[in-house]
């Protein structure tokens, strides 16, 4: 068997958390992580028959039966995971149609996946359907996001179309926009059913006065889509209350779409 912690999908998740904790995103036990593994990929490093503990879900998720995950703990602090990642990060495989999580690998301590892992599995369902490439689902609270939810209509269309016009490269990252859900309890399936239901149209799902959800082939591109997300939010923060005398045209935005080969989401360009 080879060292699990030298698998690249480990090391990219270490990375990645670390990068996270350092961005800000990710104060205290803040924010999740969940990377869908082939079970062939892990085979190298560990046994998979060899089942540590069963860990009920609380939901049943037909779809992901069988899946395996790479998933940030609860109650884990992300500037802890590059010290720690066995005790931080675990590997659990959903059986019994989703109801049962089995962990094969890490939650040392007694530990257990993301009190958001219903919003994350219920995204990875959606996701797929709509990307069967996808494998990432990030959770965080990128301040100036957040602030945005104060003071913006959380009208998706808006919203979306004031980040767009914040940076020129944002039609190009998330032609696909950004959808918002209004404040709603977290942890529980609730949340997470009406999260999958906006991840259908969209890879960003904004939490007012939460944080932000985003899905990716990679932990690369769903960190990268965070990341333009919260500097488009960082623009509109700085300007908002200034009088604004230049902005990004929707001709302009057309001619991004076509430039880069991009379809703008149906109906959010004038
Ligand atoms: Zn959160």
């Amino acid at each position: 068997m080879k060292e699990i912690l030298d698998a690249p999908f480990m090391q990219e998740m270490i990375r990645t958390a670390s990068l996270m904790y350092d961005h800000g995103w990710d104060e205290r036990n803040g924010g999740n992580i969940s990377l869908m593994l082939n079970e062939s990929e892990i085979r190298e490093y560990l046994d998979p028959e060899r089942v540590l503990r069963s860990i009920p879900t609380g939901f049943t998720a037909p779809e992901l039966n069988g899946k395996c995950f790479l998933v940030t703990g609860t109650g884990k602090y992300f500037k802890n995971v590059q010290y720690a990642p066995e005790a931080n990060l675990g590997i659990v495989r959903l059986a019994r149609q989703g109801q049962q999580a089995e962990l094969l690998w890490g939650f040392t301590g007694g530990g257990q996946f993301t009190s958001e892992f219903p919003a994350h599995m219920m995204s990875h369902i959606a996701r797929l359907k709509a990307d069967p490439l996808n494998r990432v689902v990030m959770h965080c609270h990128p301040a100036n996001l957040l602030a945005m939810t104060y003071v913006h209509p959380l009208d998706e269309r808006e919203f979306t179309r004031t980040l767009w016009q914040m940076c020129t490269e944002c039609v190009v990252v998330f032609p696909d926009g950004v959808n918002v859900l209004p404040w709603m309890l977290c942890g529980t399936n609730e949340i997470g059913e009406a999260t999958a239901e906006k991840m259908k149209t969209a890879r960003i799902v904004v939490w007012s006065q939460h944080g932000i959800y985003g899905a990716g082939k990679d932990l690369d591109e769903t960190f990268g889509l965070i990341e333009t997300v919260e500097k488009a939010a960082e623009i509109y923060l700085k300007i908002a209350h200034l009088p604004l005398v230049n902005t990004i045209t929707d001709d302009e935005l057309h001619q991004l779409e076509k430039r880069f080969n991009v379809k703008a989401r149906e109906g959010y360009l004038n």
